[in-house]
This record gives C-alpha cells, sequence and structure tokens, in this order.
C-alpha cells in the first residue's frame, strides 16, 4: 500500500511528487506515467517561456502562481544547472485599436505587480530593427527554458528522496473505499491511502473513473509551430508577442528565442481531432465523437466559429499564417518558415459552454485532481505543487491514517 499515488509523469505530476515528498518525507510515493519518460505531452510541446504573468485577471489563481513560478522556476534552473535565459518580452501593438488594448494590459500589468516600460514606435525600433509597431511594453522578467530538461530535474530529486517512478504504466480504473483508492494499470494494479491526478489532456477521464462529475470536459487544440532558419537566430532580441484579443483565450502567434539559440514562429491554435493528435492527420474517431457530441465544447465550438475557421484556414495554408507574424515582423518570407513539431494544449470547457480560464482543482475524500492546467501552468508548476501540498495537509487531517503516517520506510 502506497501512502500516495500520482498520476502524470508532465511538470505538474514531478513538481508535485517531488514537494509531497520533500513535506513527508517519511512517506511511500509512486508516480504512474504511461508513457516511457516524463514530459511527452504539453510538458515537452511549448513554446519554453516562463511567463511574467502579464495577462492574467487579478487575483486569479493564474495571476498569483504565474509571478511566484517566474521567480521559482529561475531559482530551480541555478540550483539544478539547468540553462535558461531572461530576454525579457515585448508585446507589440500594429494599430490603434490594438494601441487600445495595449493601455488596458499596461493598466492589468500594474495590478498584478509586474515590472515593465512603455515604448514609443522610435524606443522599439532602436531595441528591435527588425519589428514594426505603433508601441509596445517591455517586460523585462520573461525567460525561456526548457521544460522537460525541469521536469527531468525534478524526476531526479523526487527518486532520490525515496520515490518510485512506473513508466508505461497506463491508468484505466480507479476505485475508492473508505480505506483506500484502487488503482488499475496497465504495469499492474496499486493501492494508496491517497491519490493526486496530473493528467493534463485525460484530466477529465481520470475524474470520471473515480465516478465524480467533473463539471467539464477537455476540448483539445494543437498549436502549430514553424521554426526559423539559423540564419535568422539573430532577428530579434526578446520574445516578440502581438497585443492579444481579450475575448480569445491564446495569445497569438509569436516569435520565440528558444534555449537552443533557434527562433520558433506560433502557435496557432487550431481544434485537434485526437487528444494527442500532433499531426493534422491524426484522428480518433472515439475523442472526435464525445468531442462533437459535448453540450458545453459544441456551444463553444459555435460561439468562436469565425475564429476557429480562420485559424483552420491558416493552418492549412501557410500564407494566412505568414500574414500574423509579418504584421510587426515584415522581413520574414513563406520559404523562411521551416517545419516545427506542434504541441496539443488542454483546454477545459464547463458544462454549461465556456472556456475555463483559470486553474481548477476537484477533489473526493481520498483524492484531488488537477483538471485545468492551461498556460503558464509550465511556469507556475513549483507554485502549483505547493499549493497542491498545502490543500493536501487540511484534507489528510481527515483521514486517520496520515495523523500518524503508517509507512515503514525510513526517510530519504
Ligand atoms: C503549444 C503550447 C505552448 C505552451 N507554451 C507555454 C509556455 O511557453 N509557458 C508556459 O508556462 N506554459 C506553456 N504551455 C502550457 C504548459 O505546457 C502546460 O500547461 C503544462 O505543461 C501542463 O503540464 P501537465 O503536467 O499538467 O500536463 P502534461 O505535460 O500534458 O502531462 C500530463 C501527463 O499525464 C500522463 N497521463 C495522462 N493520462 C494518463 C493515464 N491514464 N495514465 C498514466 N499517465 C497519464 C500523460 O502521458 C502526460 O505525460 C504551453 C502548452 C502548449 C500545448
Amino acid at each position: 500500500m502506497y501512502d500516495f499515488i500520482i498520476i502524470g509523469g508532465g511538470i505538474l505530476g514531478m513538481s508535485t511528487a517531488m514537494q509531497l515528498l520533500r513535506t513527508y518525507p517519511a512517506s511511500r510515493m509512486l508516480l504512474l506515467e504511461k508513457e516511457s519518460a516524463p514530459a511527452r505531452h504539453q510538458t515537452g510541446h511549448n513554446s519554453g517561456v516562463i511567463h511574467a504573468g502579464v495577462y492574467y485577471t487579478p487575483g486569479s489563481l493564474k495571476a498569483r502562481f504565474c509571478l511566484a513560478g517566474n521567480a521559482a522556476t529561475k531559482a530551480f534552473c541555478e540550483q539544478h544547472g539547468i540553462a535558461y535565459q531572461v530576454p525579457g518580452k515585448l508585446l507589440v501593438a500594429t494599430n490603434p485599436l490594438e494601441m487600445q488594448r495595449m493601455q488596458a494590459l499596461w493598466e492589468r500589468t500594474a495590478a498584478n505587480g509586474i515590472q515593465r516600460e512603455w515604448l514609443n514606435a522610435g524606443q522599439l525600433r532602436e531595441r528591435e530593427p527588425n519589428i514594426r509597431g505603433s508601441g509596445a511594453i517591455l517586460v523585462p522578467s520573461s525567460g525561456i527554458v526548457n521544460y522537460a530538461e525541469v521536469t527531468a530535474a525534478m524526476a531526479g530529486e523526487f527518486i532520490r528522496a525515496g520515490g518510485e517512478i512506473r513508466y508505461g504504466a497506463s491508468v484505466t480504473a480507479l476505485h475508492e473505499s473508505a480505506q483506500e483508492i484502487r488503482v488499475q494499470s496497465s504495469a499492474g494494479d496499486f493501492a494508496c491511502r491517497f491519490l493526486i491526478t496530473c493528467a493534463g489532456l485525460h484530466s477529465d477521464r481520470l475524474v470520471r473513473m473515480l465516478g465524480l462529475q467533473p463539471g467539464f470536459s477537455i476540448c483539445p487544440f494543437r498549436g502549430e509551430y514553424f521554426q526559423l532558419p539559423a540564419q535568422h537566430d539573430r532577428i530579434v532580441n526578446h520574445l516578440i508577442y502581438p497585443i492579444p484579443d481579450p475575448s480569445m483565450p491564446f495569445l497569438g502567434v509569436h516569435l520565440t528565442r528558444m534555449i537552443d539559440g533557434s527562433v520558433t514562429v506560433g502557435p496557432n491554435a487550431v481544434l485537434a481531432l485526437k487528444r494527442e493528435g500532433y499531426r493534422k492527420r491524426d484522428i480518433s474517431l472515439g475523442d472526435s465523437w464525445a468531442m462533437l457530441t459535448n453540450p458545453g465544447i459544441l456551444k463553444v465550438l459555435k460561439a468562436n466559429l469565425r475564429p476557429g475557421l480562420g485559424e483552420m484556414k491558416n493552418s492549412l495554408f501557410k500564407r494566412g499564417y505568414l500574414q500574423q507574424v509579418r504584421k510587426y515582423c515584415p522581413s520574414i518570407q513563406l520559404g523562411d518558415l521551416k517545419p516545427y513539431p506542434a504541441g496539443v494544449r488542454a483546454q477545459a470547457v464547463s458544462d454549461d459552454g465556456r472556456l475555463i480560464d483559470d486553474f481548477l482543482f476537484r477533489h473526493s475524500r481520498r483524492s484531488l485532481h488537477v483538471c485545468n492546467a492551461p498556460s503558464p501552468a509550465a511556469t507556475s508548476a513549483l507554485p502549483i505543487g505547493a499549493h497542491i501540498v498545502d490543500q493536501l495537509s487540511s484534507q489528510l487531517l481527515s483521514l486517520p491514517s496520515f495523523a500518524k503516517p503508517q509507512s515503514t520506510r525510513p526517510a530519504a
């Protein structure tokens, strides 16, 4: 019998496992991951940005965790010798409507306690000769890192402290009783006193396995990228973002300097017909049927039909995609857009048809589930893990077996 089982070997599962074992060093812990290594899904297919917390509603979990996560991620990288850089980010306005939205973002950054600087068109051009805009907000604390490396370091710390990880263990069923939770997986059956799930694109399915009504479903959105050829590695000095449309949940196609020195363009946001479908041709009939018969998801798709079709068109025709980046970086040509692996975002949609914006957790007596963890959850992984450990300490008080942990394994 394990004290804790954690499902999901992305950055949230690993961060939670590592911090939980620091807090309960004498407990027996097991992390189950269906893939053969950590960070194979969202954590290993993202922009690698250490976000500063510009966009988020003041007071929301996203705003709080992102601000704390920006500093915590950099400190973790320092401690573990992981390469990261802090080039800063520019949010570039290209027309009067975007200038108005930029003003609103300027006020939001103040409310979120983020250091920033207002640049006029001339100041923008001085900093970024290849970028055109009427103005920009400079956010110096935005950084870049490889989140798969951060996750591997967390896994290493968890194992050194005595935690166990089973890869190739796909969880297929869960059963909660008064004494324990039983976990059925492709690598065998396990039991624990407490379960935590951090299952990303499958978060709703894990909640349903316990017989709970999650109140939301995951809608997958593919984020397609291109990479610029090596001669453009110095095309920008900062991370370059458009001013986002506040009615849309995603940030818009941006130019990102990656930690390996290359520059990517993207991601867009195209409805994916498979939860882990990284290529346009990846289709799962089961996933598509579940999505297209879900009233909440249908409502969202209907409300966003026009921008959704636009994203699809730009995904199929590279020229449309190119226009989005040429708005602020006119020197990029069609031939500069080289293939680069896509990512798939897990976006939770409520049963009544809303895109859920903030991080979302659910629990039962013996379980806690991370249900919605969209961007900037990689940046926020350390504070989210700490938050889960905090939540658990009060939840565990009601479970007699945790008042005096029964594990006999010595602390690492
Ligand atoms: C295109 C894109 C760009 C992004 N850019 C950024 C960015 O620049 N900065 C930022 O902070 N965030 C970014 N994000 C968001 C960030 O990557 C995610 O929010 C974060 O990685 C979520 O981590 P996770 O551990 O919850 O999910 P995941 O990394 O998806 O991990 C979930 C894990 O659970 C496992 N799992 C699922 N079901 C089961 C099962 N039944 N049994 C066993 N294992 C299971 C999966 O195999 C997977 O490994 C981006 C995301 C995408 C897709």
